[in-house]
């Protein structure tokens, strides 16, 4: 048996027991879960024991999930499954009743949709919405069984329980929305808002997806009843709140300034911080140095590489989607932008450097026009302020002034003189 607290031969310890999975790691696996629920990582016997009677025993009462790509590369199914080395959140996957899934279904074709629209009309599901939604060419890509993409969305958000935009593609577009988006692809988000269906969407984005966040919120629905508080973009509020930057185990090296600055250096070795390489840690808001990836193995940036911040989303904006706002991945500027319109830090210096060529070349010829490069223009004997704004009690002052600087000036002679007879 698995653990203590899964029930001997049950469903879900005998899928444990399958894939090797020990007591050890499906209690972590649920202190994880726990954690990013809000409750305390000492609540996780209860998640094993909950999980083990909700998903091992009661067959047929659980939500049944429709899981529909959009536009993607299927990464984030492909994270899920861990075909290669599935963990506890397969394991809990394999246990949900997913009716529809265009990746993993054994059936095909008319049956599938078939299955879909019963699902529907049974009400009460789940929608996982995989990818990016295109409504490029009028909506035609991404047909199923005769039927556009987009139509086949909202006729199955309009009656979910809830929709999970799983991934960032699904969030905000991502790398489909990335400029110059000739799919006009966006995120579901946006495109149900903008299409009148309000069921409720909870955004999990990276690039992909990561398992635990969709197993928390799964857990979180099915255990508690309720869906994850979010925060403004969306995302459940416990797992997206904190950035990267705050919990990163190269902080320390950040704050005494030692960075590495080219891959395979000394620096780099001594696991300095790496942010003059690019790292989207500061800016990026998800829990992935606590939660991080393959069984808790590791991470972006515990494996080295900066992090690309494929976790920042803006699900109203496709056009500041991840990929546009990051990229070039390993360098440290950002964009900025003004409506659509958009320049990096160098675009903006080009800009100015260009205002300030134009005036000179303007005050260039302002010089010439003018006569001032030949010879100078003729010099104003009486300023035309002073001729404006005749003040007697001026010119009265002026002439004392005057007087009394001849006088001095006479003085002045003198003195020179005297010395010189001297010598
Ligand atoms: S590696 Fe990135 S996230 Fe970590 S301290 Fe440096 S800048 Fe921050
Ligand atoms: S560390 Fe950064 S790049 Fe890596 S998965 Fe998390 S958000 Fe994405």
């Amino acid at each position: 048996m698995a653990t203590e607290q899964v029930s001997t031969g049950s469903k879900l310890a005998t899928t444990l027991d399958a894939h090797g999975i020990s007591r050890r790691t499906f209690l972590e696996y649920c202190a994880g879960i726990a954690a990013m629920i809000g409750l305390s990582e000492a609540a996780a016997p209860q998640v094993a024991q909950a999980l083990d009677d909700v998903i091992g025993k009661t067959e047929g009462k659980l939500k049944p999930v429709i899981w529909m790509e959009g536009a993607s590369c299927s990464g984030c199914s492909e994270s899920f499954v861990q075909t290669a080395n599935p963990d506890v959140a397969t394991c809990v996957l394999e246990l949900l009743s997913v009716n529809y899934n265009e990746l993993i279904n054994a059936a095909a074709g008319h049956s599938l949709e078939q299955s879909r629209k019963d699902t529907i009309a049974a009400g009460g599901y789940i929608l996982v919405y995989e990818g990016a939604v295109v409504k490029g060419w009028e909506g035609n890509a991404l047909r199923v069984g005769g039927e556009k993409g987009v139509d086949s969305l909202l006729e199955t958000a309009y009656d979910a329980d809830a929709v999970i935009a799983l991934g960032s593609c699904a969030c905000d577009g991502g790398w489909q929305a990335a400029r110059p988006n000739p799919a006009n692809a966006e995120g579901v988000q946006k495109f149900l808002k903008d299409n009148g269906v309000s069921t409720p969407v909870i955004n999990i984005p990276c690039c992909p997806a990561n398992p635990q966040w969709f197993t928390a919120v799964v857990v979180e629905y099915l255990l508690m009843g309720r869906l994850p508080k979010l925060n403004s973009k969306n995302e459940p509020e416990l797992m997206f709140s904190e950035t990267i930057h705050d919990n990163c185990p190269r902080r320390g090296h950040f704050e005494n300034g030692e960075f590495v600055y080219t891959f395979g250096s000394e620096e780099e070795k001594k696991g300095y911080c790496l942010y003059a390489l690019g790292c989207k840690g500061p800016q990026t808001f998800t829990n992935c140095p606590t939660v991080k990836w393959n069984r808790r193995v590791s991470w972006c940036i515990d494996s080295g590489a900066p992090c690309q911040g494929c976790g920042v989303i803006e699900p109203m904006k496709p056009t500041r989607n991840w990929v546009d706002e990051n990229t070039p991945l390993m360098a440290r500027h950002r964009y900025f932008q003004i409506g659509d319109w958009k320049t990096s830090p160098a675009g903006w210096a080009g800009v100015i450097t260009g205002v300030v060529v134009a005036a000179l070349v303007v005050h260039a010829f302002g010089m010439k026009v003018t006569k001032r490069t030949d010879g100078g223009a003729d010099f104003e004997t009486v300023r035309v302020y002073d001729v404006k704004k005749h003040n007697a009690k001026a010119e009265e002052y002026g002439a004392e002034a005057d007087k009394l600087l001849d006088e001095l000036d006479a003085a002045g002679l003198e003195e020179r003189k005297i010395k010189g007879d001297k010598k």
